[in-house]
């Protein structure tokens, strides 16, 4: 079982000709709403990879909620330790202009709440197979999670995102490091202090360092039609495969980022594990 401590947003895009002046009003060409939030992102790229994947995190009261909660449920995660707080969940306010150039505002909203660990949650992770995790939640708690994890024998994987100094405890608590090649060069040194280290490297595929020894997958070529998302999917099937057979954990995941940019949307666009499958050697 997985348990993915982190953050669900409702992604609100807003497509405009041109980003509009400070006190102007502009008429946009399209709206949408899509959950997203790298937490619950994972968590739903894990449960479509195949895995038993528990969320802890938090919504808020309003519409939105409802929407956020029932995503992750349709998508057969396991939302029984996910709480609702009072005011508005989180959200991100993006605005896309006509070069594809876009502006994003982010308010944690009911993320920024996801500050204590019930007893509830604490006996998931240490039952877990897997902790994962990423930063869009306050710092102290991914901390918390991680070493508690650790300390009960649960894999923690981390996908330091969006990339900040990260403390000392939860350094010593991480297993395996999952980082974009951005990720990678910011975080310096910290990445030769993990036992696992995961670099995805877009079109590329991946790398897997384990002390001296890297091993590499490429990623199957497809024709890309939106990468966001490409790294959620990567790191979720990761999780779910390592579990399963560690020895293809990264093709697999390889597979399943190469395949979530052929489809539009950040967690919709994950595959399946049929789907994934179908791109591996018998
Ligand atoms: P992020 O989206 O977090 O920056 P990457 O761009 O490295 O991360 O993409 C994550 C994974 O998604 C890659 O390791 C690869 O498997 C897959 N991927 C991303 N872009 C492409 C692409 N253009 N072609 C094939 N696979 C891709």
């Amino acid at each position: 079982r997985i348990v993915v401590v982190g953050s669900i947003n409702m992604d609100l895009t807003t497509s405009v000709p041109r980003f509009p002046a400070p006190g102007e009003t502009l008429l946009g060409t399209a709206f949408a709403t899509t959950p997203g939030g790298k937490g619950s992102n994972q968590a739903i790229a894990a449960a479509k990879a195949g895995g038993d994947v528990t969320f802890i995190g938090a919504v808020g009261d309003d519409g939105f909620a409802t929407q956020l909660r029932s995503t992750l449920a349709d998508a057969g995660v396991d939302t029984s330790l996910l709480r609702s707080v009072n005011g508005a969940s989180g959200v991100a306010a993006i605005t896309v202009d006509a070069d594809a150039e876009n502006n994003i505002i982010v308010v944690a909203g009911a993320n920024a709440s996801v500050t204590e660990l019930t007893e509830h949650d604490l006996g998931a992770i240490a039952s877990a197979d897997i902790l994962l995790c990423q930063l869009e939640i306050p710092l102290a708690t991914v901390t918390a999670a991680a070493r508690h994890a650790r300390r009960n024998g649960t894999v923690v994987i981390l996908n330091p995102s969006p990339v900040q100094d990260l403390p000392e405890e939860l350094i010593g608590s991480v297993d395996i490091l999952i980082v974009n090649h951005t990720e990678s060069t910011q975080l310096g040194s910290v990445t030769d202090r993990v036992p696992y280290l995961v670099t995805t490297l877009g079109a590329g595929g991946a790398d897997l360092r384990e002390r001296d020894t890297t091993v590499h997958a490429d990623s199957p070529t497809v024709t890309p039609v939106d990468t966001t998302g490409a790294g959620d999917a990567f790191t979720g099937a990761f999780a779910v495969e390592w579990v399963l057979d560690s020895d293809r954990a990264l093709h697999f995941a390889a597979i399943a980022g190469a395949l979530a940019t052929t489809v539009n949307g950040a967690a919709v666009s994950s595959p399946t594990r049929s789907s994934i499958e179908r791109h591996l050697p018998k």
